[in-house]
């Protein structure tokens, strides 16, 4: 019989991670890629024998496919994906692709923000006690990781980009952290499309299966009074009882599954925030139904010391503690890092504006900024939301010039945060560059 034909759409770490799976469960594989592909990635092609192409796409080697793998980054509007929809060829994403191919136990991860952070977490305790893989957004990819080294559990941090090209993919354990408007030109400026995209993740789940979700989130709610879902629900919040899931008492994390309870101190988590309160109540939640420990999962909270770019201390100088939110790429990302600033706070913000609207962080600023340091191309509307709020506000296009203004004007007890609420792609190559230019500036001073 002729082999099937899996093309590839994207030659990164999820493309050649399908590729590597593909190709050794008898597939005859391609891969192509629009742009240009990485040397460690060529070098695995060539290395597994895989045929690839970059800059172009050959529709005649594409469209001949029995089964696409689309990457994440490839938007649903480009006409060859198009094409290829229209021929009725299946198209799925790297998660729907590598999951057909695995028994594990699945924790899916999603939310507009803290899906990195809670998965990290789960991860890190889960790990103290079972054989368990970190993939998705994260790290090595999920195929590659099914191919090489298939473990018994995974967590997996999934963008709403992958839940769009699910078929069968059923996480036993998914968490939604919170929607807030995120990614929109990918979705026709529609949030409902958006929102449902998110929820995609509980689309094949039945009862036995369970949603964690946070319900202080009205959109959450609003969305599953109107789209019920056939998962068991375990919601978390900060401010109400809940019977069945986590809540704050006290400050108290209490979790209650079947009618078995635990409860850990909220005050010993190493993350600080509100916002990793209930990141932590999500990952105990994912750990309790895994059967973790309770003192396991109270020791790993306690050790856990965050993800690089996520409110990261880098150092104190002069009694100044700078911290690190490069990751914060949205508003609502820098509304709890502001929320959790306990000192006045010099405020470096901006970058590529994804239709920014700053009135969420008014109180804070008017409480707690007591300069702002506006690091963009074009900062016009940061000086027209924020301009007559702070007596300090100075415009620069460089990193290195942003932390020396803000080592001048902070003073003994301040913090400096960097925290855009902004894409980087004006000024950087991306979040990751911003916030280590940020934490060299920060060293060198
Ligand atoms: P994601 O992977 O969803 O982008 P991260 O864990 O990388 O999320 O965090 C992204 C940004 O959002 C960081 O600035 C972080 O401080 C902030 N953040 C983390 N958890 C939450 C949360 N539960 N709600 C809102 N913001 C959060």
């Amino acid at each position: 019989m002729a082999k099937q034909r899996l093309v590839i759409l994207g030659g990164g770490e999820s493309g050649v991670g399908t590729a590597l799976l593909g190709k050794a469960k008898g597939f005859e594989v391609f891969v192509s890629d629009k742009g240009k592909i990485k040397e460690k990635y060529k070098q695995v092609l060539i290395h597994n024998e895989i045929e690839w192409e970059e800059e172009t796409h050959t529709e005649s080697k594409i469209l001949n496919a029995d089964l696409v793998m689309k990457s994440p980054g490839i938007p649903d509007k480009a006409p060859l994906v198009k094409q290829i929809r229209k021929k009725g060829i299946q198209v799925v994403s790297e998660i729907e692709f590598a999951a057909r191919y695995t028994n594990a136990i699945i924790v899916g991860i999603t939310g507009s923000n803290g899906k990195t952070t809670t998965a990290s977490l789960a991860h890190h305790i889960i790990k103290q006690e079972l054989e368990v893989g970190l993939a998705g957004n994260i790290g090595d990819s999920f195929a590659k990781q099914v191919l090489e080294n298939d473990y018994p559990n995974y967590v997996l941090e999934i963008s709403s980009f992958q839940l769009d090209d699910i078929i069968d993919f059923k996480p036993h354990i998914a968490v939604i952290t919170n929607i807030t408007p995120d990614h929109l030109d990918r979705y026709n400026y529609e949030f409902d499309n958006y929102i449902a995209s998110k929820f995609r993740i509980a689309l094949n789940q039945t009862k036995e299966d369970y949603l964690i979700y946070d319900a202080d989130d009205p959109v959450i709610l609003d969305w599953l009074e109107k789209h019920p879902v056939q998962s068991t629900l375990l919601p978390f919040s900060l401010v109400k009882k809940i019977e069945n899931g986590a809540y704050l008492e006290n400050e108290k994390i209490i979790i209650t599954i079947d009618n078995t309870q635990i409860d850990m101190s909220a005050k010993d988590l190493a993350l600080e925030g509100k916002h990793n309160i209930k990141n932590a109540m999500a990952a105990s939640t994912v750990a309790q139904l895994l059967r973790i420990r309770k003192q396991t999962i109270r020791e790993s909270l306690e050790n856990f010391h965050g993800v690089e770019h996520r409110l990261e201390s880098v150092l104190k100088i002069n009694k100044v503690q700078y911290i690190n939110d490069s990751k914060a790429t949205n508003v609502n990302a820098t509304y709890y890092a502001l929320e959790s600033m306990d000192a006045p706070t010099v405020w470096i913000v901006g970058g590529q504006d994804k239709g920014n609207n700053y009135k969420e962080l008014y109180p804070f600023v008017n409480e707690k900024v007591k300069a702002i340091i506006c690091l963009g191309v074009d900062n016009e509307k940061l000086l027209e939301n924020f301009g007559s709020m702070v007596d300090v506000i100075v415009e620069t296009q460089f990193m290195n010039e942003a932390v020396k203004i803000a080592y001048k004007i902070a003073e003994a007890g301040d913090n400096v945060l960097l925290s855009p609420a902004c894409a980087s792609f004006d000024l950087f190559e991306n979040y990751e560059d911003r916030g280590r230019q940020f934490k060299t500036a920060v060293r060198n001073l």
